[in-house]
């Protein structure tokens, strides 16, 4: 049906019931998509309608809304999450009715899973294998423990025969990939710190990481045995990061180990389960089919797709047809961390599966499906909504601006940050400046990482899980790291200079920002030679690495990732002994930058040019 509509522009219309469903955070690009329109039209409409929209911005439902009454149909916005739950709900499987019918006879007491994360070289690799060693079952069986991806040890608490469960891939990365994906496989944290070491960059990271999770968190001050340990002075820097020690008269359980001469593991086991009895509520219905999570996969030659799979409520069993992610198959066989066979496996147990007809991904959710045929069905539906939801690829989860537009909406009330710098003065000086801004009682900031260095896949993980924004002060990206961060739309803001950060944000708090120029990458080159002009200043022979160098443009210089020189521009240009007005990837030319004179072989000159940005 094609009438004409505001602005004279044709956009097919529905007759009023026709429903449309849209992800959350999706565009007039994806609606038009949905109802066969040109994206530019829609735009157009929706500027008749009082609303200023690029066709690759995201809106929210209202906006949606108002357009798609205009034009005869009913948005229905949906998430992921949802998408999959309904997608189940078409095989009658409803997980969440599953857990509310679930009352408290139903439920029995389960292991609770642990990760164990911090610094590198602290130690935690060497932890995970002392505390495979207490296993008083493995010591028993005698039996060679293998690296399935997670294990489970038993250890004696107030005379009872209690199980933990390791996830045995130490690092926060897996731990945010994992929660990045929607698993919440960790109930509990060992923060690892080295008493002769101390507190570092990645020990501050990973209780970010526990803390941003609700994960309440163990800490293990390791390397007591070293020479110069100083276990106390951990105590002391940890209370900075509210992790205060019970003899200090806060909550949180430090314990000194030496992972090497395995002293104090015991110690460290009955500090989990006391922290787990305290805090968390661990129980789960084993009397069901099994679902969980996907811990790690390969393919193996000889037996196909090996799945490591948590399962975190329910009984896997031999023979069960399981879907984890959009792989699907039948379990083989199972084994545990030892290489034995088992037959079944409860709450909390890790066991590697054999029979997926293809390799799940970490972090993917399984569960037990009826039957082959419809494990099947739900692995393939959910490969082609993936497919969809890829093509049409997720915009912006929140930007500064839309974070102004939803605080005028009333939506949001917290502003998350992730905050890094080249140097931790400078990180500190943004924070402390950042935390000062009197915004009133409505809105809250909350720097939710903090560091030095590059801005890392850990990062944009960790930003995308809770909608945080980026904010890099004199860094740059990490490598491959800005595709990942424009795939999952998250918004990642650089700056060279701290106030103008400060009044970024704090336009956003107050919700007057007002998006105006934005900074559009033209190319960059490396510099290969340099040349000493006395008339032209130093000459940077130089190679187009991307894009194009094009002159009176702006450019920076950065080395090893830091920005060195800032606000330049692209003075002359030259090919061989000509002028260029533009050179191309691939090519060679002497770039000179006017005064500034620090180029070093090695550099990376970067041109942008300021483009305006569209009003939201
Ligand atoms: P990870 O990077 O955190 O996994 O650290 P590793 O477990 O690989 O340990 C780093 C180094 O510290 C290794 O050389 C270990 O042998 C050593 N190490 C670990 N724990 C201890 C300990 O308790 N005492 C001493 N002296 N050395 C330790």
């Amino acid at each position: 049906m094609q009438a004409p509509s505001l602005g004279g522009v044709q956009v097919p219309r529905g007759n009023g019931k026709t429903v449309v469903r849209l992800r959350h955070g999706s565009s007039l690009n994806d609606f038009a998509d949905k109802i066969d329109a040109n994206p530019a039209a829609l735009v157009t409409v929706l500027f008749h309608l009082g609303e200023m929209a690029t066709a690759t911005q995201s809106l929210d439902e209202d906006t949606f809304g108002t357009l798609a009454e205009e034009l005869g149909y009913i948005i229905e916005m949906v998430s992921a999450e949802e998408e999959d739950r309904e997608l189940l709900g078409a095989f009658d499987i409803d997980l969440d009715a599953e857990l509310e019918a679930e009352g408290d006879d139903d439920l029995t007491a389960r292991p609770p899973v642990v990760t164990v994360m911090g610094h590198v070289d602290h130690g935690k690799t060497k932890l995970l294998d002392a505390i495979r060693q207490t296993d008083v079952v493995a010591g028993e069986a005698g039996g060679i423990t293998q690296h399935i991806g997670a294990y489970q040890v038993h250890t004696v608490h107030e005379g009872i025969d209690r199980a933990v469960t390791f996830i045995d891939t130490p690092g926060h990365e897996a731990f945010t990939a994992m929660r990045a994906r929607g698993a919440q496989v960790t109930d509990i944290a060992i923060l690892v710190v080295a008493a002769d070491d101390g507190v570092m960059p990645q020990t501050i990271e990973a209780l970010n990481h526990a803390q941003a999770a609700g994960v309440p968190i163990v800490v293990a001050v390791n390397k007591v045995d070293k020479e110069g340990a100083n276990p106390d002075k951990i105590r002391q820097q940890l209370t900075e990061y509210n992790l205060v020690a019970e003899e200090y008269g806060g909550d949180t359980m430090f314990v000194d180990v030496s992972a090497k001469q395995n002293v104090g593991i015991d110690q460290l086991l009955e500090a989990v389960l006391l922290t787990a009895d305290a805090a968390l509520d661990l129980r789960a219905n084993a009397d069901k089919d099994a679902r969980g999570v996907a811990i790690e996969a390969n393919l193996d030659k000889g037996r196909g797709a090996v799945a490591t799979v948590l399962v975190q409520s329910g009984t896997l069993n031999v023979g069960d047809s399981i879907v984890a992610g959009t792989a699907y198959g039948r379990v083989r066989a199972m084994f545990d961390e030892h290489g034995e066979p088992v037959l079944v496996a409860g709450p909390s147990r890790p066991v590697q599966v054999l029979g997926l007809t293809s390799v799940p991904r970490a972090g993917d959710t399984f569960i037990v499906a009826p039957d082959d045929r419809t494990a099947r069905q739900i692995g393939e539906k959910r490969e082609a909504a993936e497919r969809a939801a890829l093509l049409a690829k997720r915009r912006k989860r929140i930007s500064l601006e839309d974070f102004t537009q939803a605080l005028q909406q009333g939506k949001v009330e917290t502003l998350n940050l992730v905050l890094k710098g080249d140097v931790s003065g400078a990180v500190e000086a943004l924070e402390d400046a950042l935390l000062k801004i009197d915004v009133g009682e409505e809105v809250e900031l909350r720097v939710i990482h903090r560091g030095v260095g590059a801005i890392t896949q850990n990062d944009v993980n960790l930003a995308t899980v809770d909608s945080a924004i980026i904010i890099g002060f004199n860094v740059k990206y990490a490598e491959r790291v800005e595709e990942l961060a424009d795939r999952e739309g998250v918004d990642v803001r650089f700056y060279s200079v701290i106030y103008q950060a400060i009044d970024d944000v704090e336009a956003a708090l107050k919700g007057m920002l007002k998006p105006e120029y934005e900074e559009v990458q033209l190319g960059s080159a490396e510099v290969r030679e340099v040349f000493r002009s006395s008339k032209f200043g130093n000459i940077a022979g130089s190679i187009v690495r991307s894009g194009l160098i094009r002159r009176n443009t702006k450019a920076r210089v950065t080395r090893g990732g830091k920005v060195v020189g800032d606000n330049l521009t692209i003075e002359s240009l030259k090919r061989f002994k000509d002028d260029a007005t533009e050179v191309r990837e691939g090519f060679e030319c002497g770039i000179g930058l006017g005064s500034f004179n620090d180029v070093e072989i090695g550099d990376t000159i970067e041109t942008w040019e300021m483009r305006e940005k569209p009003r939201a």
